[in-house]
């Protein structure tokens, strides 16, 4: 099932992301975890992909046995980047024969390697690369891409990152989704720009539960993400007891999902992490406003 067909105005729902296994983690461990959350039946699961190889060869494997086994939509997730046309070309055509219908088209984050090199000699500079590739030999594929509420670290301001969102849209993106953020105003106030700018199809909020207090540095330092202080006196004040920390990253996202659904946003993805349980528990504490 296509993503794009999935996302309705009328009924509020929610979707999940899982990342294969890290090097030296066991594939049976993630495997289970993503098995857990796809009993959830969620509007549909999203399967990252490793930029310079790793675990991306593994994305594949997850989004068919999600979708073949649990019946659940999946996204998979390629990025451009540090791959060659080829490697591109022969991913496309594997997702393809795994039969799935949605592709999440990234560029990918630079790696340091590349960082100096002349960029007029790599095969892809962005992710509008790939999604007009994909257009052009796969239209019948569902494109997502993504979008930063706050500003993409690269770009020189959000005027010419909403620029280069509406290019990637007008080259045949079906929809997006965003970097998790955790103030819903600065969401608000991104998508008023977006849709002055021109871009209409949908809008996926993505939002990250933090669920200990190690997580926050990371999340901050990968999006650049604002901290709100409510947010900030939460982990100070729960950061070092695991269980509160949990509890309190679950209310917290709970609340935003809450205030997104109040404000006409129907579908929202969470970065889940793996983690069935948090999963669970976000859509048990949304069971009367989902109707599940
Ligand atoms: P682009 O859209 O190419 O944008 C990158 C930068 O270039 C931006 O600053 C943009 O404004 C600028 N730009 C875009 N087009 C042009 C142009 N034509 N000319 C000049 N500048 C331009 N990473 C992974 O490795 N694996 C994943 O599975 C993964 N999943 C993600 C899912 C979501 C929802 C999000 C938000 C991010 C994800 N990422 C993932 C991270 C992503 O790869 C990085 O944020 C990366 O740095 C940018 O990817 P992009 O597709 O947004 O790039």
């Amino acid at each position: 099932m296509k993503i794009i067909d999935l996302i309705t105005k009328e009924t509020k729902s929610l979707s999940f992301e899982v990342f294969p296994p890290k090097p030296g983690t066991q594939f049976e461990s993630v495997r289970t975890a993503v098995e857990e959350i796809a009993r959830l039946k969620p509007l549909f699961m999203s399967v990252t992909y490793g930029a310079g190889g790793g675990t991306s060869n593994y994305t594949l494997d997850i989004a068919k046995g999600i979708k073949e086994k649990y019946g659940v939509p999946t996204l998979a997730h390629l990025t451009c980047v540090s791959s060659s046309k080829d490697t591109v070309r022969r991913k496309i055509a594997e997702i393809k024969a795994a039969g799935l219908q949605n592709v999440m088209a990234l560029r990918g984050d630079i790696p340091p390697e590349m960082e100096s090199s002349d960029r007029s000699g790599w095969d892809y500079k962005y992710a509008i690369d790939l999604i007009a590739e994909l257009k052009e030999n796969e239209p019948d594929l569902c494109i997502g891409c993504a979008c930063y509420p706050e500003v993409h670290p690269e770009s020189i301001n959000q005027r010419e990152d909403i620029r280069y969102l509406k290019e990637k849209v007008d080259a045949g993106c079906d929809f997006i989704t965003t970097q998790m953020f955790f103030d819903n105003n600065l969401l608000y106030n991104f998508l008023y720009k977006i849709r002055e700018s021109g871009i209409t199809v949908p809008v996926i909020p993505g939002i990250m539960p933090i669920t200990n207090a190690n997580q926050v540095d990371r999340a901050v330092k990968l999006s650049g993400s604002f901290m709100p202080q409510r947010f900030k006196s939460l982990v100070d004040k729960f950061g070092t007891d695991p269980a509160a920390m949990k509890q309190a990253g679950i209310a917290y996202a709970t609340d935003q999902i809450i205030d997104l659904y109040a404000n006409g946003i129907t579908n929202v993805h969470v970065y889940s992490m793996n983690k069935p349980d948090v999963a669970e528990k976000i859509q048990s504490n949304l069971s009367d406003i989902l109707g599940k």
